[in-house]
């Protein structure tokens, strides 16, 4: 079976991004959106002609409130196990998260409160604390790697086709993502550790990927994303 990448919505104008992968063994949820996104993502997981408990796996690139807020929801939904880094279980489970703005926007958002917000806390079913997690134990398809830098328990899915879901390990467009500029990589309005994430983007490139399927924005491309890398190991 092909695999595909469907983008979900959670907000338009590709602000921000969750994606549903149907390949082999059965669809992947990446990322759940803000809380109460599950109206949002219905309607894709219909067009792609499934039901809610078709799905296999939910993962949580990270435990931000846009990415992982809405999971306890969707794994009611769904009955499919959570997955995400260990590294991340204190964002998934309430604890406030470390917001290092890259910029003006991150500031004035960070000062909303928003992100701060707390969330239905989502326990992980599937604990991952390796830096590898290969899909194939579930009978799924793709890779799960421990690409730490915007937090230190992000994760990206990596998929045989060299497409990558990287969460917000980079960012394109202005403001949120999406609106303009949107092939141009951008930092994410929060990173913990831009040297690390370099590091992590670099990593990804290092096995082949092509396409990388972003949180905020994108797609970027190869090159964009090795450009990027560079600009964040000169900061
Ligand atoms: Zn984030
Ligand atoms: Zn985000």
């Amino acid at each position: 079976m092909q695999t595909t990448i469907k983008t979900i919505p959670i907000l338009p104008f590709g602000m921000l991004n969750a994606f549903l992968v149907t390949g082999a063994g059965g669809p992947i949820l990446v990322d759940s959106g803000l809380p109460g996104s599950a109206p949002a993502i219905g309607p894709v997981v219909k067009a792609a002609g499934l039901e809610w408990n078709d799905i296999k796996l939910i993962v949580l690139t990270h435990g931000h409130i846009d990415h992982a807020g809405a999971a306890a929801q969707l794994r009611a939904l769904t009955g499919a196990p959570v997955l995400y880094h260990a590294a991340e279980t204190g964002y998934c489970m309430g604890e406030k998260p470390v917001l290092r703005p890259t910029r003006l926007f991150g500031r004035l958002f960070r000062m909303t409160g928003a992100i701060e917000r707390p969330f239905p806390p989502v326990s992980a079913d599937i604990p991952m604390d390796g830096n590898i997690f290969d899909l194939k134990t579930l009978g799924l398809e793709g890779t799960v790697l421990h690409t730490p830098g915007h937090t230190p328990g992000s994760v990206s899915l990596l998929l045989p086709s060299g497409d990558v879901l990287a969460g917000d390990l980079a960012a394109s467009g202005i403001l949120l993502g999406g609106i303009a500029l949107r092939g141009r990589p951008e930092r994410p309005p929060f990173e913990e550790d831009p040297r690390l994430a370099a590091r992590s983007l670099e990593e990804l490139l290092s096995k082949g990927t092509t396409r990388f399927h972003l949180g905020h924005g994108g797609p970027l491309g190869a090159q964009a994303i090795a450009r990027h890398a560079n600009r964040l190991k000169q900061l």
